[in-house]
């Protein structure tokens, strides 16, 4: 570890609420099977490599100049793209919008929506970024909890409970569900939705791991033309392999577009982010055929945790949370450690006992499983 920087005089103090806070981030560490964050384990094909690297050269060219601020022909492509995967109508332009992350797109719309006075809800387990976006927006995070393990499952009855009893101004669902890989039953997303109807107040439904979703389950999508209180955001990090290249979005009425449009930053999505974005949309079938092999690889998986006896929630992401056997014997962290040290690295994140492995390739998964009997010697 570096030696901690020494503090020199005349240094401003940073915000008060921000002391001792360090930067949010998993440990990035170089072993062979990366399973921690929730990438997608598959880079671009050779073709699609190409075309990246054509279309970068051609940006490349323009770039002393501003990129399109609007960034209208990649908002065309992205509608077009969700009437394919959801089978709903293509949005409008006018009602789609993108940033450099859907971690910028959610932190946008808490500047437009939050703020201080605003309380913004959420479910825990829940991704660890929501409370950050609320701090450095100045608004009230506060939480309600998910249903028992092992399914973390929320009903519409949860839901509308937690809305009575602390008049949010905006909640979070996320679906499928991170941690806990949990995909919300569209009842349970409308009855938010109506319930916060009466207040105007603001769902957002985070579908960052919408397209590895089980056959049946139905994207929030579908509800936009009822209620102008939906956003549904989206990225191209999981699905699209894009993790690195950074682009999130957004669908919602044109009318919350238009406000996130007021304190986005001018310029926001680089010419060279957009042109990427653009040619990894348009090799969609290619990355799309990826994302139904790692859905069959983390049935598979799921089964075989299962099966070994570990405590495994239902999966509708490409991760999978469980509570390892071996943890009757020794804490998660050891856990985790017995993984590293044999090149595996996973998450510990959200309850104890609980732990996160993300779907990779065929052998990062059987590295994974192996470590894991190898670390559990029963
Ligand atoms: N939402 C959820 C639920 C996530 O798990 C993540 C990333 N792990 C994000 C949003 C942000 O992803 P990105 O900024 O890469 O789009």
């Amino acid at each position: 570890a570096a030696a901690p920087t020494p503090v020199r005089e005349g240094l401003p103090p940073r915000r008060e609420d921000l002391r001792g806070v360090d930067p949010y981030g998993a440990p990035q560490i170089d072993v062979p099977h990366l399973l921690n964050v929730n990438e997608n384990p598959v880079g671009p094909s050779a073709a699609l490599a190409e075309d990246l690297g054509r279309a970068v050269r051609e940006a490349a060219g323009g770039l002393n100049r501003y990129p399109d601020r609007e960034f209208t022909a990649l908002r065309e492509d992205l509608a077009d793209y969700l009437a394919a995967e959801s089978g709903i109508p293509a949005p409008p332009v006018a009602s789609v919008w993108a940033a450099n992350g859907s971690n910028e797109i959610m932190h946008q719309l808490l500047l437009a929506y939050g703020g201080p006075g605003r309380t913004a809800l959420g479910f825990t387990p829940h991704y660890s970024m929501y409370p950050e976006y609320a701090r450095d927006t100045y608004t009230d995070w506060v939480v309600a909890d998910r249903g028992p393990a092992p399914e973390f499952a929320l009903t519409a009855e949860d839901v509308t409970a937690a809305i009575a009893a602390h008049r949010p101004d905006i909640v979070v669902l996320t679906s499928p569900n991170n941690p806990t890989g949990t995909a919300l039953a569209p009842d349970v997303v409308s009855a938010a939705a109506q319930a916060l109807l009466p207040t105007a107040g603001m769902l957002v439904v985070d579908e960052a791991y919408g397209e590895f979703r089980r056959d049946g389950v139905p994207s929030a999508l579908e509800l936009l033309p009822q209620f102008p209180n939906l956003v549904v955001t989206r990225t191209m990090s999981k699905a699209f392999a894009l993790a690195g290249g950074r682009l999130g979005y957004l669908v919602a009425d044109p009318a919350i577009v238009d406000s996130v449009r007021v304190v986005r930053l001018p310029y926001h999505l680089s010419a060279v982010t957009q042109a990427v974005a653009r040619t990894a949309l348009a090799h969609r079938e290619e990355l799309l055929g990826k994302v139904d092999q790692l859905r069959t690889a983390r049935d598979a998986l799921f089964e075989h945790l299962r099966e070994r006896g570990h405590l495994t929630a239902p999966s509708d992401a490409n991760f999978i949370y469980f509570v390892p056997l071996l943890h009757r014997a020794a804490d998660r962290h050891q856990v985790w450690q017995a993984l590293l040290e044999r090149g595996v690295l996973i998450r510990e994140v959200g309850p104890e006992p609980w732990m996160r492995v993300s779907v990779g390739t065929d052998e990062d998964n059987a590295a994974f499983r192996t470590a894991l009997e190898e670390a559990d010697p029963r």
